[in-house]
């Protein structure tokens, strides 16, 4: 990568950033650098890896943050708050500002209201049953993951990714089958999850339009820069996607790059063409408008599910404010899912997350189109009511299942965030005014679950592994017409792939036959 002119901070300059940056340093900055390292430098040693970080991290405090942060203030009071939640949240503190009350039976507990528990109450609103729907959240809606991410809706992980994420699961479990066979089954794995992803993208558009969300949706595509170590994977990746029929991911020329995204860049970069963006949390409250105009929908937010009891005929959901008896659960919890429910703890797992906003940076930025390089993300977005504006961010390093949900971005990764966005943009005086954490949630073979948790009438649709715009909104149309008992003629997510006994009991799950000719 070419490296651009930029102004040089003196000595006297780098070693106090070094030691600000040093002094601000958190145990998760360890834990981030740990899991930074093996991402990075995977195939060396574990000494060999110490030594490149141990490089690699003394050039970053002294060197590229330094240079990066010459252009770069901080506000007074950086807010926690997401820049995306910096507005009126429609849905505050539903239904209580009006003296609501909490029902005592419904036929159906959503908990969790972001992407996952707004879209499945928006598919029971439109799927004309009079059954109740009650969607509880411990916070406002689009307070967990939701309302902290990018923006980006993406076509889903593109499909080697899914089959290379897939693989050392299978060789793990499926030990029975030849190295051929979990071959076969990893590539069937990533082309059944591309096929739901994509008609899961058309969806969110269909009804984006089709309603008039007022949600900022563009469809532009997503420009990720890849260096020269990574062009061979490039290739083979998008070769696999077309011979499998997820013809979305593609590349780009450095001149393409330039003229879409105005980025500078020496190599091809990888391009999701039907990627969008949008405002996420205000997707959740259209979403959540949608449904609760249907009188068989109620939202109860800042009502923590404390504990589920099974009963002999549907559940008890214990909360903080009284228990509701139901026939179905709908768990849209994902990374918190593992707090709630301590045996399924092997289930999904969090991984913590940043982004930071400042108003400012690079001029030749476009908005509306997804953005990134190798360790970072960043992009515009036309905030209504606000100045021109940069998003950063990056990380992906497990966290504690109680420490789901955790507000606690790192300084340290914001600054390296916004070294990253120089290396393809110039220069440009930024002002962050904004800094927050989520976690998204994680499986173990990093492929998501859609299905019934308990094999009895509880459901989950998690383990989006920070892709969550990929599977949230047609996966809760798959379950919600599931709990419905509603003739689908499509089944995107197929028990043999998505069910959670994938995970729980390998042993158990009814696997996929192989087909040998894919
Ligand atoms: C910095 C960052 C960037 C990201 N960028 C992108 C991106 O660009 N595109 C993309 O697709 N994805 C992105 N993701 C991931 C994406 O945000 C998630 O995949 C998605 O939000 C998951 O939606 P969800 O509704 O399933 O979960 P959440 O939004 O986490 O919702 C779960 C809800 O459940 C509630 N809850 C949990 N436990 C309980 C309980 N016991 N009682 C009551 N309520 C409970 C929580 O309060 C929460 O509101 C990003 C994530 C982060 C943090």
């Amino acid at each position: 990568m070419d490296v651009r002119p930029r102004i040089r901070p003196g000595v006297v300059g780098r070693v106090r950033v070094a030691l600000r940056l040093l002094a601000g340093l958190r145990a998760h900055d360890i834990r981030a650098a740990r899991s930074y390292a093996k991402l990075m430098w995977r195939q060396h040693s574990v000494l060999r890896r110490l030594f490149l970080f141990i490089g690699w991290s003394l050039r970053q405090m002294f060197d590229v943050i330094p240079r990066a942060l010459t252009s770069v203030t901080f506000a007074d009071n950086v807010k926690r708050t997401p820049i995306w939640l910096d507005e009126d949240n429609p849905h505050a503190d539903v239904p209580w500002r009006d003296g609501g009350q909490l029902p005592v039976h419904v036929d159906t507990v959503v908990i969790g209201a972001g992407f996952t528990g707004a879209s499945c109450a928006y598919h029971w609103s439109k799927l004309g049953t009079a059954k109740s729907l009650a969607v509880l959240d411990m916070g406002d809606p689009a307070t967990g993951a939701s309302g902290r991410n990018e923006g980006v809706v993406v076509m889903g992980r593109y499909a080697a990714m899914v089959r290379d994420t897939v693989r050392p699961y299978l060789d793990a479990t499926r030990m029975d089958l030849s190295k051929e066979d979990r071959s076969c089954l990893a590539t069937q794995f990533a082309t059944v999850y591309a096929q739901a992803a994509y008609r899961n993208a058309d969806l969110v558009e269909e009804t984006v339009e089709q309603e008039a969300f007022d949600c900022d949706y563009a469809r532009n595509g997503w420009i990720q820069a890849r260096e020269d170590e990574d062009q061979e994977a490039l290739m083979t990746g998008v070769e696999f996607g077309r011979s499998v029929g997820a013809e979305d991911w593609t590349t780009l020329s450095p001149d393409e790059v330039l003229q879409l995204g105005g980025m500078q860049v020496d190599t091809p970069a990888g391009f999701s063409q039907a990627s969008a963006t949008f405002h996420p949390a205000r997707w959740v409250w259209c979403l959540l408008g949608r449904a609760l105009a249907s009188e068989h929908v109620g939202l109860y937010t800042r009502t923590k599910v404390e504990q589920v009891d099974s009963l002999a005929e549907g559940y008890l959901v214990v909360t903080d404010r009284g228990s509701i008896r139901c026939r179905n659960i709908i768990n849209a919890t994902e990374s918190y899912t593992a707090a709630l429910h301590p045996h399924y703890s092997d289930l999904i797992h969090p991984v913590q997350t940043q982004a930071a906003f400042g108003e400012g940076g690079p001029a030749d930025m476009p908005a509306e189109i997804a953005l990134s390089g190798k360790r970072s993300f960043f992009g515009r977005h036309p905030f209504q009511n606000r100045p021109r504006g940069l998003l950063v961010g990056s990380d992906a390093t497990r966290v504690k299942n109680h420490q789901a949900g955790r507000n606690a971005p790192s300084r340290f990764i914001t600054s390296f965030s916004l070294a990253e966005v120089w290396r393809y943009y110039d220069q440009a005086p930024v002002t962050v005014t904004h800094e927050w954490s989520g976690t998204p949630g994680f499986t173990t073979d990093e492929y998501p679950v859609v299905g019934r948790l308990d094999g009895r009438d509880m459901w989950i649709i998690g383990g989006m592994c920070g892709s969550g715009t990929a599977v949230s909104f047609n996966g809760a149309r798959h379950v919600v017409t599931r709990v419905l008992r509603i003739e689908d003629d499509r089944d995107d997510y197929p028990e043999a792939y998505f069910a959670p006994s994938r995970l729980l009991s390998p042993d158990r799950h009814r696997w996929p036959d192989i087909i040998r000719e894919v």
